[in-house]
């Protein structure tokens, strides 16, 4: 097992990539806090994780956009297991849309659910993890911050930032024995993209596998990501088997993005 006795967190857990991320790390010897805002599903989670692979599991129903939700997570993790050592940050989905289609408010949300709930997590996690020196921080972004997509401006525009956030922290907490890397996932086979696809489905007058299927005519492997091999590399980046790899942003999209 790559992260027996350790113990992470995982935001925006309660089903998709950040589900995906939170089995992979359990099954890996991990105790867990995961947080979102659908509190039954996540302790539906939470309960399977612990039967399966016999490691405590916390769920917290949080709001990533909100500071004293982001702070209960921290807080919840150092109360029961006394420290963090692997901090997977995850969010919810940005609104789509043009320029020209989003508002202010918009904007506004979009700041907070994409880059101040990891400026708020890394300040909380981080006092515990400088006084132990040593700590994972992984930021689970998008391909968006290599290849942006026409109509994600939010997510195109505001998660950019994370990439100067990693390469930031790496350089300022390599001395504390702190590694920090991103992944850069491209299309993942989640309940979100199915709720994509059959929405252009629906305006398109096709059906959702038709959808699905011209996207992975786009990937050379010819199909999506499975959550769980997001999982996989986080689980590697938070082992210490990666302990040598800080500052990295690493693209996982089945060889996608054609940029270098
Ligand atoms: P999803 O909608 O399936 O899951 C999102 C999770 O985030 C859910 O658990 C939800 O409860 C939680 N969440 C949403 N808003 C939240 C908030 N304000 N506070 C706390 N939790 C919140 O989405 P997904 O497909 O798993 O995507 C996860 C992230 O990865 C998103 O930011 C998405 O934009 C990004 N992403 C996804 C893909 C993909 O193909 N699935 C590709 C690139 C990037």
């Amino acid at each position: 097992m790559l992260l027996k006795d350790k113990v992470s967190i995982v935001t925006a857990a309660s089903r998709g990539i950040g589900a995906g991320v939170a089995s992979v790390l359990a099954r890996e010897g991990s105790s867990l806090v995961i947080a979102s805002r659908d509190f039954a599903k996540l302790e539906k989670l939470a309960k399977e994780l612990e039967t399966r692979h016999g490691v405590s599991v916390i769920p917290v129903k949080a709001d990533i956009t909100k500071r004293e939700d982001v702070r209960r997570i921290v807080d919840t993790a150092v109360r029961n297991f006394g420290r963090v050592d692997v901090l997977a940050y995850n969010t919810g989905p940005p609104k789509p849309g043009t320029f020209m289609e989003l508002s202010e408010e918009d904007w506004d949300y979009g700041v907070r659910l994409l880059l101040m709930s990891a400026v708020w997590i890394t300040r909380d996690v981080l006092p515990y993890m400088i006084e132990r020196r040593q700590g994972r921080l992984i930021y689970i972004t998008s391909s968006t911050l290599k290849q942006p997509i026409p109509t994600l401006t939010l997510s195109n525009v505001i998660r950019i930032s994370l990439a100067g956030l990693v390469k930031t922290l790496a350089y300022q907490l390599g001395p504390y024995n702190i590694l920090v890397n991103g992944i850069m996932q491209g299309y993942v086979d989640t309940e979100r993209v199915r709720e994509v696809a059959a929405a252009r489905a629906q305006r398109e007058g096709r059906s959702v596998e038709d959808v699905i299927r011209e996207i992975e005519k786009e990937i050379p492997l010819g199909r999506l990501a499975k959550p769980e091999e997001i999982g996989e590399l986080v689980a590697f980046l938070a082992s210490d088997k990666a302990s040598y790899i800080t500052g990295s942003l690493i693209l996982i999209d089945g060889g996608r993005t054609l940029c270098v």
